[in-house]
């Protein structure tokens, strides 16, 4: 682990939810992707965003449920790891499904800042760890900066998120 959290292992498993997001966008869904992989490293679940089905469809929720469902049992142990930093809704939801750690690598106030004022995200603008630190398990957060090359791409989807096209 170095200073940051971050496992070696970690930087794989994001590189795939950032594809994902990049998956969702592709389809003219919103730019999320996310995925649980277990304690023994085994990928339960992948999700990307389908807000224009369900309105709490996110990717975060979307891969939650899925993990839940392929009947791995308890989930703690697991690590979500997400394109961007989990929602009020999504770090509730994986508070109780057990998982106790996230990985993710856009912070909710970065993209704030990338999407502003755009009617399809009005960003609910509350840290995860605000959310975890008011549960009685312990959920570990590690917030990796966008640093990783296909980023640059993802945030210029985001962008033009904002700018309606
Ligand atoms: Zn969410």
């Amino acid at each position: 682990m170095n200073a940051s959290g971050l496992l070696a292992e970690d930087e794989r498993w994001l590189r795939r939810a950032i594809e994902l997001s990049a998956r969702s966008r592709e389809t003219g869904k919103h730019p999320f992707g996310a995925l649980v992989v277990d304690r023994g490293g085994r990928l339960l679940a992948e999700g990307t965003n389908a807000f224009d089905a369900d309105c709490t469809a996110h990717a975060e929720m979307n891969a939650v449920r899925a993990a839940h469902a392929s009947g791995a049992g308890a989930l703690a142990g697991a690590t979500l790891f997400s394109s961007a930093e989990p929602c009020a809704m999504c770090s509730g939801a994986i508070y109780w499904s057990g998982i106790t750690r996230v990985v993710y690598a856009l912070s909710e106030t970065r993209l704030l800042a990338i999407t502003g004022d755009h009617p399809e995200n009005p960003t609910l603008a509350l840290p995860c760890r605000a959310v975890f630190a008011r549960a009685s398990a312990n959920c570990e957060q590690v917030a990796v900066q966008p640093t990783i090359a296909p980023w640059a791409r993802i945030m210029a989807s985001a962008a033009s998120l904002n700018s309606g096209k």
